[in-house]
């Protein structure tokens, strides 16, 4: 199989060019993606209505293959989690969430992650390197037509898709876009833009392109109302500050296939969780950007010297929240048992960057009655100088 093409890389596009190199009329592209996507089909031969002839030829250079499973573990709550082998010791997850009206899959677009937020395990271990675009298809392609088998039905299993996992999706723009549209094409998955989610720690020039070639659902991780607080938690902050970021966020709603942005807000103990810096939060979105808050309990790992929220601190924030009409979520945590919450995806990675190394245990200032929006950067808290951003997108 040397230098055979993997044809779960192409999006419709991309499969039409390649069949047209082999000297083939494009409109069998969309046969062949239908049987890939469609039917998860992994073999030319099962292919009946493609000549046999462009089967042949199909054989010689091209194959569909999926990622090898190092893991499948099955919560109680019906959860599963998997764990992909991405090569040269990385690893990566993917996550099937079954609700009662819907089916989510959470997956992964890096190995590792470069932003290196305080309260993110996937930051903690750094990064590896980006998946290519196959790569990311791979985790849906798997996960559907496995569970498909499982469920033992041909309709269409996973309704919706998070980029939510392992990684930032805007730090692997190149290889996420035709994956989204892979999602996104009735010949493929057929999912609607506004039951693919990508969620992004701000990489605010992404957004910007993101609104132009494949505006699907957007969830901002915002996680503190002010730029001092976000430098800390999310090193990005320093290049994207709020204001470029909630700006961003204006421009991708004239696009965008809700009328509303979901912020992330990841609720940490006495860090991010007080009743000052709800209001805060208030101040600064209110009637400034539409938008739905998701406050997420903290998945505590050893290594982050954070503690989750109490649910009564959630219940208190959410409630000056919801009190100012912010519609405001707190998130379920699911597959608790198996590892698969949040920030929990703990697929080992080779950190190439040695974003750990530079994650020293330097403690999260809190600082009490902070700093408004308005703050100067310069009053940026002095943890901030230990930790510094991850390599530019
Ligand atoms: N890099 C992207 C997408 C992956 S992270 C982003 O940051 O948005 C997906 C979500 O999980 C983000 O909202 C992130 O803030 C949240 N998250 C990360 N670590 C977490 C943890 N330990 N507990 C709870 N949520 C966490
Ligand atoms: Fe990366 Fe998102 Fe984790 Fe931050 S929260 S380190 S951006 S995966």
């Amino acid at each position: 199989m040397m230098d055979a093409v993997n044809l779960l890389g192409f999006d419709l596009q991309g499969l039409a060019a390649y069949c047209e190199q082999l000297g083939e009329k494009r409109f069998r592209a969309t046969q062949l993606f239908r049987w890939i996507h469609q039917k998860g089909a992994a073999d030319f031969a099962q292919m009946s209505d493609l000549a046999k002839s462009l089967r042949d030829k199909l054989a010689g250079r091209a194959h569909i293959t999926a990622l090898p499973v190092i893991s499948e573990h099955v919560s109680a709550d019906g959860t599963i989690k998997w764990l992909f082998d991405v090569g040269q010791g990385n690893a990566v997850e993917a996550v099937y969430i079954p609700e009662d009206d819907r089916a989510t899959l959470c997956i992964s677009s890096q190995a590792g992650c470069a932003v290196g937020c305080r309260f993110c395990s996937t930051g903690h271990q750094g990064f590896s390197r980006n998946l290519e675009t196959w790569e990311i298809i791979a985790q849906l392609w798997y996960a559907e037509h496995s569970l498909r088998q499982r469920l033992n039905t041909d309709e269409r299993v996973i309704s919706n898709v998070v980029m939510m996992g392992m990684g930032e999706p805007l730090q692997n723009y190149g290889a996420l876009v035709p994956a989204l549209r892979m999602m996104l094409d009735d010949h493929g998955y057929g999912l609607s833009r506004r039951r693919v989610t990508v969620s992004t720690s701000g990489v605010v020039p992404m957004i910007d392109r993101l609104r132009d070639d494949a505006p699907v659902a957007l969830a901002v991780s915002l996680h503190a109302p002010n730029d001092p607080l976000r430098d800390q938690l999310v090193p990005l902050n320093r290049k994207y500050p709020i204001a470029e970021l909630l700006d961003s966020c204006n421009r991708y709603l004239e696009r965008a296939p809700r009328d509303f942005i979901t912020f992330e807000y990841c609720m940490l103990d006495e860090v991010n969780d007080t009743p000052e810096l709800a209001r805060e939060l208030i101040a600064l979105l209110k009637g400034k950007v539409s938008c739905k808050i998701n406050l997420i309990p903290f998945n505590p790992f050893p290594a982050s010297g954070l503690k989750r929220s109490s649910n009564e601190r959630v219940k208190a924030f959410a409630d000056l929240l919801i009190q100012a009409g912010i519609i405001t979520t707190v998130r379920k945590t699911r597959g608790d048992d198996i590892d698969a919450a949040c920030g929990q995806l703990a697929g080992e990675v080779q950190d190439r960057t040695r974003v750990h190394l530079r994650m020293v245990r330097a403690p999260v200032v809190v600082q009490r009655g902070a700093a408004s929006p308005s703050t100067p950067r310069e009053g940026a808290a002095p943890a901030s100088t230990a930790n510094p951003p991850g390599p530019r997108p």
